[in-house]
């Protein structure tokens, strides 16, 4: 029940929702991309961000601070029905969360869009209201703590200033709430993927490396800079300012190191821990300052010794070992170590492989750690979980490499999952239900996904292929046996066997992929190389055996070990199983979507360009989620609920009636503002064609 105050709060977002529709499912011209738009844009003028297509919620970033997250609206959210309320991110929070208090069942949150479309925003939206929603008490309130505040900790490692966004999310993440029987939140659990770790060695210009390091250096802790020997000046870190871009005017690095230490206080990241973790975000500062020349005979030389000396002493590792290291491969043939020194490309790819390896494990452990104190407690019973997963969105660049490879398969399975559990389940349940069903047509990516993880002849196996095999495997055999297996391929394109008109379009060293969002072309160039992901065993053993304890956690000996009995594990091949784990998890749930749109290329309020806007409707697929949702019936309700709530509309039922719900609905109808073709009735549900229908018999009721 509503308060008198929280229907007039009611009734001024009522009003204002007036403007267009805010389910896109009442357009009447459904089909029209124009119509879809223009609807986005009216609402976006008058703050109106959120709109529905039945239960998918499209978010459009304001990109500014709107009056609409607060106490008031939370509660405004609680236990009402969805479609009572304007549409709202809550909305969706409240919907997932009565499902797990009410019925037990998993749910998960699916957010998606391009970079700077508010997915994280989106996030940490639904963890407030479910930590504004749930009852204080000091365990719970301790759990929603930590739970919100492994946001500053995790975005100051992995985020990023980007061109697209200032704080840019550089890795995918899925967290887990986990719920106690009363559905208190008593837990959670963080997965983290693929880490865009080529960002430590290089930022394209307007870029920066993630924030820590220039949090790190503008603590103004004189003492710590001391201590781990850095100056305060960025520019004194090559790996720092590649992108020529040090400062940003949304970020005030020293108030958000302070942030994100009190965060890892909260976390139970203990001091003795933080310091040894700065001491190896300090130590993989002055790595990328060392530089290499190329001596006589083509072996490579280290041009500037303090680095190293500096690196040695703050992981406690041997400085005459890490430069071998640097300077030469070991390998082991038949026994036999056998030592090749490197050309200075080498070195410096290897110096490089080396810090990249480091920070990426680095935000592992952190994660790690994160959940060691997110970790539910052991005597809990029944665990429903909410996940909620932020990952990455389809991306189309000038140059597309391995990153957006991956990045877009990520994508290809999001759709796959989407298409399986919405329209599949859509369509089992007319067929349960008895109610005739005319198939909607759509586009079943599944053929571009096995395109790509297919085993054994999928483009990842193939590319796994060519990293094992020894000898002369190069980017371009693999692109030879790509053109060999997929040339005639309904979404692969190659130069080698394209027709002429769209060979013109690709270049010898690239290969397309016709994916369900759109085209893209890949540039081969370093597949092997990022697939391989190679880091010396002699270095990795430098590191396993730091006096620093994150360090050697991060590089266990036993990895190292046992690294020379086992084929390597490839990049692509880690992350299409940790993807295959991720789809397990969410298939298991109840899944409900936000959709995240981005109005303009500017960060800029007030700016809808509505070029931009169709783009991503488009390959977000939003047309055709209206399209199935109109094909079919966008409302169904049990008979016992639906009979409940309306038996009192009708003579015939009200005020005894003695048969079944199901027959009482069969009653029921002939008194209800419906058409024949407005409904029909299934084994146990009513289901309802439009929600303007189900909004008149409200009317009718509330008279
Ligand atoms: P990426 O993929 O790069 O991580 P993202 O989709 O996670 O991008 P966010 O970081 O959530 O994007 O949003 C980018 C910026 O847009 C935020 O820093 C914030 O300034 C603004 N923003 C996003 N959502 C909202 C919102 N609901 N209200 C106000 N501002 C928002
Ligand atoms: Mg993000």
């Amino acid at each position: 029940m509503l308060t008198t105050n929280q229907e007039k709060t009611m009734d001024t977002l009522s009003a204002r929702t007036k403007v267009g529709v805010q389910d896109c499912v009442l357009l009447e011209d459904y089909k029209s991309m124009q119509a879809f738009v223009d609807n986005l844009q009216k609402r976006f003028r008058e703050d109106l961000i959120y709109t529905y297509i039945g239960p998918v919620l499209i978010s459009v970033n304001p990109y500014r601070t709107l009056n609409i997250y607060n106490d008031r609206i939370v509660a405004l959210y609680q236990n009402v029905g969805f479609y009572e309320v304007p549409p709202h991110i809550y909305a969706i929070a409240n919907t997932a969360y009565r499902s797990i208090v009410t019925e037990f069942r998993d749910q998960c949150v699916l957010i998606s869009g391009e970079s700077g479309a508010g997915k994280t925003e989106a996030t940490k939206k639904i963890l407030h209201y479910i930590a504004a929603s749930c009852p204080h008490t000091v365990k719970v309130d301790q759990v929603k703590k930590r739970l919100l505040q492994s946001n500053p900790i995790l975005e100051a490692f992995g985020n990023a200033k980007t061109t697209r966004n200032d704080n840019s999310s550089r890795f995918g993440k899925y967290m887990d709430i986990q719920f106690s029987i009363k559905g208190h939140p008593v837990g959670g659990h963080i997965l983290n993927y693929l880490l865009e770790k080529s960002r430590i060695v290089n930022q394209t210009t307007g870029e920066r490396n993630f924030h820590i390091f220039y949090q790190l250096l503008a603590s103004g802790d004189r003492k710590l800079l001391d201590h781990l020997r850095l100056h305060k000046d960025p520019n004194s870190y090559a790996i720092l300012c590649k992108g020529q871009c040090i400062s940003v005017n949304t970020i005030d690095d020293a108030a958000e190191f302070g942030e994100m230490r009190k965060a890892m206080e909260i976390c139970e990241i203990k001091e003795s821990d933080q310091m040894e973790l700065f001491t190896v975000v300090a130590a993989v500062m002055h790595l990328g300052n060392m530089k290499f020349a190329s001596e006589r005979g083509g072996s490579a030389d280290v041009m500037n010794k303090v680095p190293v000396e500096i690196v040695s002493q703050l992981l406690g590792c041997k400085e005459e070992k890490l430069l071998r290291g640097l300077l030469n491969r070991t390998i082991d043939v038949r026994g036999e170590k056998v030592v090749t020194p490197l050309t200075k490309e080498q070195a410096i790819h290897a110096r490089d492989a080396l810090a990249k390896g480091i920070y990426d494990r680095l935000f592992s452990w952190l994660v790690k750690r994160i959940n060691d104190s997110l970790g539910a407690k052991e005597d809990e019973e029944v665990k429903p979980v909410m996940g909620l997963l932020d990952i990455y969105g389809f991306e189309v660049f000038l140059h597309n490499s391995f990153e957006q490879f991956c990045i877009n398969y990520c994508n290809e399975k999001l759709q796959q999952l989407f298409i399986t559990l919405t329209l599949k389940s859509e369509q089992d349940e007319y067929i349960n239900e008895g109610i005739e069903w005319e198939p909607v047509q759509f586009f079943n990516n599944k053929i571009i996904c096995d395109l790509i993880d297919a085993k054994p002849v999928g483009i990842m196996a193939i590319l796994d292929e060519e990293c094992l095999r020894p000898g002369d495997a190069t980017d371009f055999t693999f692109l030879e046996k790509l053109a060999d297996t997929f040339g005639t391929h309904p979404h692969f394109v190659c130069h080698a066997t394209a027709e002429y008109q769209i060979r013109r379009t690709l270049k010898q060293d690239e290969f397309r992929i016709l994916h369900y969002a759109g085209d893209v072309t890949y540039k081969l160039r370093g597949f092997m190389d990022k697939n391989n992901d190679l880091l010396f065993r002699n270095l990795k053993e430098v590191i396993s055996e730091s006096k620093n304890r994150v360090s050697s956690d991060c590089f266990p000996k036993e990895e190292i070990c046992a690294d020379n009995k086992k084929r390597p594990v490839t990049a692509g091949s880690q992350f299409r199983t940790s993807l295959a784990e991720l789809m397990d998890i969410l298939m298991s749930k109840q899944p409900c979507y936000v959709r995240c749109i981005k109005p303009n290329n500017n960060k800029r309020a007030y700016t809808f360009d509505e070029r931009l806007v169709r783009h991503q409707v488009t390959y977000l697929g939003l047309l055709e989620n209206v399209r199935l949702r109109r094909a079919g019936f966008a409302y169904r309700r049990p008979y016992e609920v639906f009979f409940r709530r309306y038996k009192c509309l009708s003579k015939e039922t009200w005020p005894v009636f003695h048969g079944t719900a199901r027959h009482g609905t069969q009653l029921l109808v002939k008194y209800l503002p419906m058409k024949e073709d407005d409904f029909r009735l299934g084994e146990t549900k009513i289901f309802i064609r439009l929600p303007e229908t189900l909004f008149a018999i409200e009317d009718v009721l509330q008279e």
